[in-house]
Order: structure tokens, then sequence, then C-alpha cells
């Protein structure tokens, strides 16, 4: 048998499975949630089309009774909590699509691959031969296969070290996020407008100030599925705010406990109107996170290819959350990767021009996505033009 594919990065494995393409998927987080893993997710056209073709039936019948309720439009207010002109969120659904929990949905993608993933595995380092590549983890294990999927994310440890001198950009936006619990309590302090669909909190005459995201996530089939934890229904909300607005440094945020981002979360809104300030003041303290919006630049430099190793999602192309893309691109890759495997007849017969190909494709389909999600970020999360964001080493 053919040394199999390694994917570093858990969920996406499904494609390779059902082309019948040995893989093993490694993941560092053990297999319980871990807090900045659950925040909603909305797949949307080429996402949907990727998982058409990466999920058996049986897999996509699970998929579907896990989802949340159809994506809809709320309101849009100021902070003050006065209502402002309506104008559709940017990325919002077109055509098919879907809102997911992030964990929900890792879940049920790793529905049926059970003997191909391995939990607790941090990948450290990968040696290329000449017919295989190694990979060491940080427990003192190696694995040897026929090519290496970096699919770990923002700071991927395969890029850095395929990629040593890619850039990025720092586009100066924090964003906290977190979950309310839709518990009677909490509903009864919510104005009713604010319950259904997704609504922005949003200062039309100074836009350097925080914007609020908020929507109910319920998941109407939740009592017919079993094999998946499927969590009580939430308000998913998240806080875009510029780095300026912080008294902190990024260094002092990265250590947050959930719950001082939670408070951090209040006292950035501590003007705001009573009835928001519930969403925050109601959450699920444990449950809420802080990152930095980070991005490649739409044009990503090409890099040598290697018949060895690859990237796919945010390892490649981290792109900034506003325009609802980075995971529907993640998704494609995946998909492409594996029927790029199917094409050339088996793992074994990867070489170095399919995997340029597939890499040029990506980087093209990426420009898009990124330019996709910065107008959204412009249009409504005060993201800064690409020229005044901060180039850096990721
Ligand atoms: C708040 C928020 C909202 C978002 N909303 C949307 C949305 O609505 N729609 C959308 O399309 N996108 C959205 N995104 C973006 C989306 O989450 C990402 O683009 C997507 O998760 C990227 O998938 P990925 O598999 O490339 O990386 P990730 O989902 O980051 O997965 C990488 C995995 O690799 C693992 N890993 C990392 N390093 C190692 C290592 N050394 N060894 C082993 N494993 C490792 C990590 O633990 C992780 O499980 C959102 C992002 C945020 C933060």
């Amino acid at each position: 048998m053919s040394l199999p594919v390694l994917i570093n990065g858990a969920g996406l494995g499904g494609a390779l499975k059902r082309n019948n393409i040995p893989f093993k998927l490694f993941e560092r987080n053990g297999q319980s949630n871990v807090r900045a893993q659950g925040y909603r997710l909305r797949i949307t056209s080429s996402g949907v089309e990727a998982l058409d073709k990466a999920l058996t039936p049986e897999v996509f019948t699970l998929f579907e009774k896990t989802c949340a309720d159809a994506p809809k439009l709320g309101v849009r207010v100021k902070p003050d909590g006065s209502t402002a002109p309506f104008a559709a969120p940017p990325g919002g659904p077109g055509g098919r699509a879907y809102t997911v929990d992030r964990s929900v949905f890792r879940d049920t993608l790793l529905t049926g691959l059970e003997g191909n993933v391995f939990f607790d595995k941090n990948l450290e380092q990968y040696t290329v031969h000449e017919d295989k590549v190694t990979v060491s983890f940080s427990d003192g294990t190696t694995e040897d296969g026929a090519l290496l999927v970096g699919a770990d994310g923002v700071r991927s440890s395969v890029r850095r070290q395929h990629i040593p001198n890619f850039r990025g950009l720092d586009t100066g936006m924090r964003i906290i996020f977190g979950k309310t619990p839709l518990t009677p309590e909490f509903l009864a302090k919510l104005p009713e407008e604010y319950r259904d669909g997704m609504s922005l909190v949003t200062n039309e005459d100074d836009n350097s100030q925080p914007v609020l995201m908020f929507e109910s996530i319920q998941f109407p089939h939740a009592e017919e599925v079993s094999t998946v934890n499927i969590p009580a229904p939430y308000m998913y909300w998240v806080l875009v705010v510029h780095r300026s607005k912080i008294s902190s440094s990024d260094q002092d945020l990265w250590h947050l406990s959930a719950s001082e981002a939670a408070n951090l979360a209040d006292q950035l809104t501590s003007s705001w109107n009573p009835h928001i300030r519930t969403i925050f003041g109601m959450s699920d303290i444990n449950q809420t996170s802080i990152h930095s919006i980070l991005s490649a630049g739409p044009e990503i430099d090409a890099w040598r290819p290697s018949a060895r190793v690859t990237l796919l999602g945010d390892a490649a192309h981290v792109m900034p959350p506003t325009g609802a893309m980075g995971a529907n691109t993640a998704l494609r890759d995946a998909a492409d990767l594996a029927q790029r495997i199917v094409a050339v007849g088996g793992v074994q017969s990867v070489d170095e021009a399919m995997i340029r190909s597939y890499e040029a494709d990506l980087r093209d389909f990426a420009k898009t996505a990124i330019e996709l999600s910065w107008r959204g970020g412009l249009k409504s999360f005060g993201l800064k033009p690409v020229e005044e964001c901060e180039p850096i080493s990721m």
C-alpha cells in the first residue's frame, strides 16, 4: 500500500476518505472542545459545493441536521439603541447557505474518519526525502507520508517551514467573540427585535468605534441527532475594535482569560444602551475569545512548489472574517486537492506540476475571497484599507 497523505490540522479529511485516498489527520488539540472553536460559521456557495463533493450522502444528511436555522437579516442600531438606516450586512448569504457552529461542524466532518484521526499531535517540523516526507511531533513520534498538507491555520507550522518568508498584514483590528445562552432570563431582557436574524450595532458618525454583530443560533433538528453534540441555543456575538481603542498591549491581550476577554468587551461598550450590553453581561464567560484580524495580502506571492508538501485554508491565505469566506475557501481548497489527487491516479503519482497548478488556482481563488472580505470589512466593520495595514511575518 502507498504511503498516506498526512494532513496537519483537523476537519477536512472527508474528501480524501470518499475518494479512497489513504490519509492520516493530525490535530494538536484534544478531542474535547476548546473555547475558541465554537463560533458560528456561514457556509455558502463554494463551501457547499465542496461539501457536496466531499461528504457521503449519509454525512451530508447529518450535516444538514446539525445546522442552525437559516440565516436572516436582523436590525441595524446605533450604540444608544436608536435605529440606524438599514443596509444589508456584507458577506451575507446568497444561494444555498448554511449556518453552523464550528465545533459541531468539525465533529460532523470527522464522522466516519475515526480510525484516521489522531488528536494531541502537535507537528513541530518535517523532513522531505526523495520518495516521502517525515513529520515529527512534539511527543517525540514521527510519521511517514507521500504528501504533507498543512491545514493548520493562520499560525501554520507547515507554512513557517515551507515558506519562511511568507508575509501577511495585521489589520490592526481585534475581535472579541462569545456566546450568550438564550435562557428565559436573557430573552426577558432582550428587546424583541434583537432576537431574530443577524444584527449590527454601528456608530454611523464615527467608524473608529467598536462594531458589534450578533445573531441567535438555534438548532431546529437537534433532537434528531445523537452522534454529534449540539449545544443549547445561544446568541453569537462578535465585537470588532481597532487596537488603538484598547489600552492593553497586544502581548497582554493574548494572555487574557476567557472571563477577562468578556470584561474587556463590556468595558469597551460601557457607554452603550443597557439592552445591547445585556448580551455581554449575560454571556457564558468561559466561551469568550480574543483574536487579531490578520490577512494575507490580496496578491499572494507564488512560492516554490514541492511534490511532498502543500497547504490549504488559512495556512495559505488567512483573510478577515468580515466576508465569511475563510472556511468556505478552505473547504474549496480541500475538495480541489482531493479531486486532483484522484485525477493523477493517486497520491503516489502526485508531482511538482500538479501541486504547482493546485497552488496557482488556490492563490487565484483566495485573491477574490480576500478582496470580498476586505470590501465587507471596509463597509461595515471599520477595517482600514490594505495600504494602511502593517506588513508582518506570519
Ligand atoms: C469569529 C470568526 C468568525 C468567522 N466566520 C466565518 C464564516 O462565517 N464563514 C467562513 O467561511 N469563515 C469564517 N471565519 C474564518 C474561518 O474560521 C477560517 O477561515 C477557517 O476556520 C479556516 O479553516 P482551516 O482549516 O484552514 O484552519 P483552522 O480552522 O484554523 O484549523 C486549523 C487546525 O489546525 C490545528 N493546528 C494548528 N497548528 C497545529 C500543529 N502544529 N499541529 C497539529 N495541529 C495544528 C488547530 O488546532 C486547528 O484545529 C471566521 C473566523 C472567525 C475568527
